[in-house]
């Protein structure tokens, strides 16, 4: 017999079904037993015997088989997709009992102390709203990429094991075994790829991309990796992408969050200095009733200066002595009207950045890049960059000598979209195994030590602080 899902019970009233799922409750009526029964599609109500249901327990696995049967119009439950019906059991088959779970999924779990929710994340899944959230991901990302192909993007993947990227954090790093002593960097973002493919001829390029970066733990973000829309456009203006970013989201938020509003239409444009002055921030919140959970408010940021202070934290820029460090990254194209105060006064200099944010977060940046090796070049002075870390970045210089066409794009953060869009409090809520803001990984132990042997083959001896470490766990 093949399986019924619960959802397909309302259409199938006097037929024998068979039934796979969890009992999500049992409730006892001395000579029946009702229990909702779950599937992925939702919950029905099967009615059983006391010795059908003898061994029967929250979350253990069973297959049911029983007749569907319509229920009587006063005891139709109007809260349930299949409240119009219950399946009358014949043969209850126990497939997997369930010890008791070690945290309550029948509640949004925010009230949970994170730490267990993490460790017992398969469970923590199975709350209504983590798989809504992950339903509603899935949908995101396939929306995006049916949107995209249809506007001639073509999606590429980069590598994961490659050379740093520095996009204003510190690198995860990994050790080669075939050349000891050399290390692989996370990528911190496809940016460098993703302009080498425009210099391919791709012209239109798009990616679901996961990012690395060992930045300090901050509440709006999940340590260490995050995942991005990376995409790039050839002979492409600001506007052409600020436009396709915008048309995009829209639909997307018409057609997956049919409860939520835009507030308004077309998304402000707010130059930087504007938006400090009037807003005293980058990122303003422009919602009109902050109370409302529905609205979203989107806008853009645009004309940021093109280099802020270098400050301490910015070392893995430049020989740590240069006044600048790029406000976006350094392949962020100027103002083409103040090219020449690159000379005079750098301070002064706006970059063709544009910032996305969302109801006060910023969920993504982009810009025009430079497509100049004389420019590029001029930025990496003022960066500070000695000859030989310029000498890292010689692919990109040689690559534009062969005929580079103009190019911009933007990364819009997939997390932090759905965070703001569904006004949950952090992005960990829309990942499925988030990494905790302690840096710990879900379910699984990681970090965790390396073995001797995997040591040793990599040719790495820890330092004594790492050994006192590890006695210490031991
Ligand atoms: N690579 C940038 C980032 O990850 C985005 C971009 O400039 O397209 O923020």
């Amino acid at each position: 017999m093949n399986r019924t899902l619960t959802i397909d019970t309302i259409s199938k009233v006097g037929e024998l079904v068979l039934l796979k799922g969890w009992v999500n409750t049992r409730r006892d009526h001395g000579k029946i037993v009702f229990i909702d029964l779950r599937d992925r599609t939702g919950l029905v109500q099967v009615v059983l015997t006391p010795d059908l249901a003898a061994d029967l327990h929250s979350e253990d696995v069973v297959y049911i088989t029983g007749t569907v049967k319509a229920r009587p119009e006063k005891l139709v439950n109007p809260k349930l997709a299949t409240g119009t019906v219950e399946v009358e059991a014949a043969k209850m088959e126990l497939i997997s009992k369930a010890a008791e779970l070690p945290l309550p999924i029948d509640t949004s779990g925010l009230e949970i102390d994170e730490e267990i929710r993490l460790k017992y994340r398969y469970l923590d899944i199975r709350r209504n709203r983590m798989t809504n959230n992950l339903r509603l991901r899935s949908q995101v990302t396939t929306f995006i990429r049916n949107h995209l192909v249809k506007e001639g993007f073509i999606e590429v993947e980069t590598p994961i094991l490659t050379k740093t990227t520095p996009e204003g954090a510190r690198d995860f790093i990994v050790p080669s075994r075939l050349q000891k002593g050399n290390f692989y960097a996370l990528p911190q973002s496809p940016q460098q790829y993703k302009q080498m493919l425009m210099v391919a001829g791709l012209e239109r390029y798009f990616q679901i991309a996961r990012c690395f970066r060992d930045e300090d733990p901050r509440a709006d973000r999940a340590y260490g990796e995050f995942t991005q829309l990376d995409l790039e456009m050839s002979f492409v203006t600001q506007d052409e992408i600020l436009e396709l970013i915008e048309t995009m989201f829209t639909r997307l938020i018409k057609e997956l969050f049919p409860d939520k509003h835009i507030s308004r239409s077309p998304w402000p444009r707010i130059p930087h200095f504007e938006a400090k002055t009037k807003y005293g921030t980058d990122k303003p919140d422009l919602r009109q009733d902050t109370n409302d959970p529905d609205e979203l408010a989107f806008s853009w940021t645009i004309d940021f200066p093109l280099f802020t202070e270098q400050s301490q934290d910015d070392f893995y820029y430049g020989s740590g002595k240069a006044k600048f460090a790029p406000s976006h990254h350094m392949f962020t194209a100027p103002h083409h009207e103040d090219i020449s105060l690159l000379d005079t006064d750098p301070m002064k200099v706006r970059g063709l950045q544009h910032d996305l944010v969302l109801n006060g977060f910023e969920i993504g940046g982009g810009s025009i890049r430079i497509h100049q090796p004389e420019i590029q070049d001029k930025i990496f002075d003022l960066i500070g960059f000695t000859p030989s870390q310029k000498l890292q970045f010689e692919h990109m210089l040689r690559a534009f000598t062969y005929g580079v066409p103009p190019h911009g794009g933007i990364a819009p953060g997939i997390d932090r979209f759905l965070m703001a869009a569904l006004g949950e409090p952090s992005v960990r809520e829309v990942i499925a195994f988030p990494t905790s803001s302690s840096g710990q990984t879900a379910v699984m132990d990681a970090p965790s030590p390396a073995s001797p042997q995997q040591l040793k083959e990599l040719g790495i001896t820890l330092a004594d602080v790492r050994l006192s470490t590890l006695q210490k766990r031991s």
